[in-house]
């Protein structure tokens, strides 16, 4: 890749001497381009789900004398819209998350609260599946951060771990200290992810199996909005993997070292 300049202004010296102003657009075409292939790929997502209902409603019409099957065309067009309802908030989110939008509010945050929380939000999708959620690790640990972004990027990971996970397997939640470090991990007795598609994993859209994802709900976009939480707190995301054997993901973020919260810690079991 080579290196796009524009010439600004270009100046002739008393002696004939030209001088030319170039200015690097690199990372201005870049991000130009990102942002079309961003707008084609939610154009393309988008069609999915509005296409599925168009057909439905038609079918619906067409159906009016047989009940049973219009709640049939009726309940899938409930699943639709949800569906079409979450894309267009993770659409928001992602955008709010990569735009201008002023620093997340940072406040010191237990982890056990966040984590907690988290738990809450999948406990739902991981009992329809018979996973149970286990919480280990020093809950006492503090981050400086967003709560809800937080909770967000770490019930995203959640989600993932349970969704490509066989029933009634584990997923393992942790917390621990790295030297300045606090290190948040989902562990998961699934799928995996395999090697051609580990560093892709966390791309606008990428999935590993789009058959499986559409399956399951997914958007192609949890993991997108995690790097850009764990980014915009100046943290990392990290993924490894074994195919059939499982995935664990690790969201690393600065460690607060500052007044003790008061709350208690426990072992939560989904
Ligand atoms: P999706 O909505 O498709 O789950 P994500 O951005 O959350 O989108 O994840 C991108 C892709 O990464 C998924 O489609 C899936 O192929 C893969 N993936 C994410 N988490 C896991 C996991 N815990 N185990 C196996 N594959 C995963």
């Amino acid at each position: 890749e080579g290196v796009a300049v524009r010439a600004r202004a270009r100046l002739l010296d008393s002696s004939g001497h030209v001088a030319v102003i170039l200015d690097d657009i690199t990372e201005s075409r870049r991000v130009e381009a990102v942002r079309r292939d961003f707008v084609a790929n939610v154009s393309h997502e988008l069609k999915t789900p509005v296409g599925a209902l168009h057909v439905l409603a038609e079918a619906v019409a067409a159906a009016s004398e047989d009940p049973v099957a219009v709640r049939r065309f009726a309940s899938r067009m409930t699943h639709e819209s949800a569906r079409l309802a979450r894309l267009v908030q993770e659409i928001i989110d992602l955008s709010r998350l990569q735009g201008a939008e002023p620093l997340p509010d940072l406040r010191p945050l237990p982890t056990a609260a966040l984590l907690a929380e988290a738990v809450d939000r999948t406990r739902l999708v991981a009992q329809a599946q018979a996973i149970s959620i286990a919480v280990i690790g020093d809950g006492e640990l503090q981050v400086l951060g967003d709560e809800n972004q937080l909770v967000t990027a770490v019930a995203n990971l959640l989600d993932n771990a349970i969704s490509y996970s066989p029933r009634g397997t584990r997923v393992v939640l942790g917390v621990r200290r790295s030297g300045t470090t606090v290190e948040i991990s989902v562990a998961d007795e699934g799928i995996g992810i395999a090697e051609k598609d580990l560093e892709r994993v966390f791309e606008r859209f990428y999935r590993a199996d789009p058959a499986r994802s559409r399956a399951t709900g997914g958007t192609g976009l949890g993991l997108a909005i995690v790097k850009h939480i764990a980014t915009n707190h100046g943290g990392s995301v990290t993924v490894w993997s074994a195919e059939g054997a499982g995935s664990t993901f690790t969201l690393r973020l600065p460690l607060f070292t500052g007044p003790a919260p008061s709350f208690t810690f426990e072992d939560r079991r989904a």
